[in-house]
């Protein structure tokens, strides 16, 4: 009797546990590799949450893909035993209907998503605590919300456990793909019969021969606050904000389920290293992110600042996912550019399916970088994979 085959994940942020948790469904017997404890306060992954919405400018992909990230997800919610999803609805805003608001609402409108239009008057009528300052055109959709990140990788890495994955606290020095081989930092070695390398924003140091310059760490920093009493009310039923443009703007994720209100900057930086700098955001930094917020949310000098702190990411110049084959025992997941936590369990099932299935795999980098609808085989095989 054949044994079933091996994995060997590299990386146990959302990306690293997805794939391992695909990898399981399909039979592999899985190691985890981290250099930090899971959850991870230096990761992409985490802190309190990450959004999912369907407004997403022109990628017209990524769009798609958000109901097929919905239906993983409730699988996610199955497996670890209750939902760490807050439904919260969207609300986008812009200085005109041009850019990247105009290019969402029209793909929206092409595939039939509906989404209300506001006027400026009518944002700060519905929604009090903002205000219609510079508001050109605006528009809310329904679905939409706010993913519990931490408490998602938390409980993700213990079902895990619980099946029987197994997770190893140790540093990658190195990665041989063509073995499907990790080099640890203590000299020793891991292989498998599959090598998955999902390193977040370190990704490019450790792989710079399939990343870099594609795809680069960014320090993006967040500011975390607290609403005065008389908004209190307001942001328990508020929308997730977003003033998004193609080179920049900011997001607003509201205090949902305990945690606090976060607002954070949706440029780039494509600086910073991931392992050497400090997550400590400088008072400049937050101030920066605090600029955009203030004109949106009305009596903001009456928030109290929580704190700010920096977080890294693997940027992908045009934000399009890199899951793909580097040899033919290993596959990289990388360039999630900000926007892959939402979609980290559709593409750890998608994953998994093409690694048991290699007749899937021509299908999935395209895909996954938002250029391709799924091959028929993939679609398939996420709908039937094994619980
Ligand atoms: C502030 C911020 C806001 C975001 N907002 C959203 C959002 O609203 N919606 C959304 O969908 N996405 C969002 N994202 C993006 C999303 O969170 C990331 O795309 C996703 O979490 C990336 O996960 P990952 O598993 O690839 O990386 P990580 O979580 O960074 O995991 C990589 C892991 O690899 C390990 N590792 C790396 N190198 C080694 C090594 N040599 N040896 C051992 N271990 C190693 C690290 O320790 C780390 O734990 C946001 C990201 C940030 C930072």
């Amino acid at each position: 009797m054949s044994s079933s085959p091996s994995a060997l994940v590299l990386g146990a942020g959302i990306m690293g546990l997805s794939a391992a948790w695909g990898l399981a469904r399909q039979g592999f017997g899985v190691r985890v590799v981290d250099q930090d404890p899971v959850p991870n306060p230096r990761g992409a992954s985490v802190d309190h949450h990450r959004l999912i919405r369907h407004a997403y400018g022109a990628q017209a992909g990524y769009m798609r893909m958000v109901d097929p990230a919905y239906a993983a997800w409730d699988q996610v919610w199955r497996d670890i035993g209750g939902v760490l999803h807050i439904p919260t609805g969207v609300l986008a805003v812009s200085g005109s209907a041009a850019g990247w608001l105009g290019e969402s609402r029209a793909t929206l409108a092409a595939d039939g998503l509906g989404f209300t239009d506001l006027s400026a008057a009518e944002v700060a009528a519905r929604f009090p605590i903002f205000t219609e300052s510079g508001i050109g055109a605006a528009f809310h959709m329904a679905p939409g919300g706010v993913l519990l990140a931490e408490r998602i990788v938390a409980g993700l890495a213990r079902h895990l456990a619980e099946r029987g994955v197994v997770f190893e606290r140790a540093r990658a020095a190195s990665v041989d793909p063509a073995r499907a081989a990790l080099r640890l930092a203590d000299g020793s070695e891991r292989a498998a019969d599959l090598l998955v390398v999902a390193a977040g924003p370190w990704a490019p140091r450790l792989l710079p021969g399939a990343l870099a310059p594609r795809v680069v760490a960014s320090r993006q920093v967040l500011v975390l606050l607290e609403p005065p009493a008389q908004h209190r009310e307001g942001w328990a039923r508020a929308p997730m904000l977003l003033d998004l443009a193609e080179d920049g703007g900011f997001y607003a994720v509201p205090p949902v389920a305990g945690t606090p209100l976060k607002i954070g900057d949706h440029r780039f930086s494509r600086t910073g290293d991931a392992e050497v700098d400090s997550r400590d955001a400088t008072p400049a930094e937050a101030e920066e992110i605090l600029a955009f917020a203030r004109p949106r949310l009305r009596d903001m000098a009456a928030y109290r600042i929580l704190g700010a702190r920096a977080c890294y990411y693997d940027v992908e110049d045009a934000e399009r996912f890199v899951v793909e084959p580097i040899a033919p025992h290993c596959l990289v997941m990388s360039g999630f550019s900000g926007h892959g936590f939402k979609f980290g369990p559709v593409l750890g099932l998608a994953l998994a399916a093409a690694a048991a299935d290699p007749a899937l795999l021509p299908g999935l980098p395209g895909w996954a970088a938002g250029d391709t609808p799924p091959a028929a085989g993939l679609l398939a095989a996420l709908e039937s994979i094994p619980a």
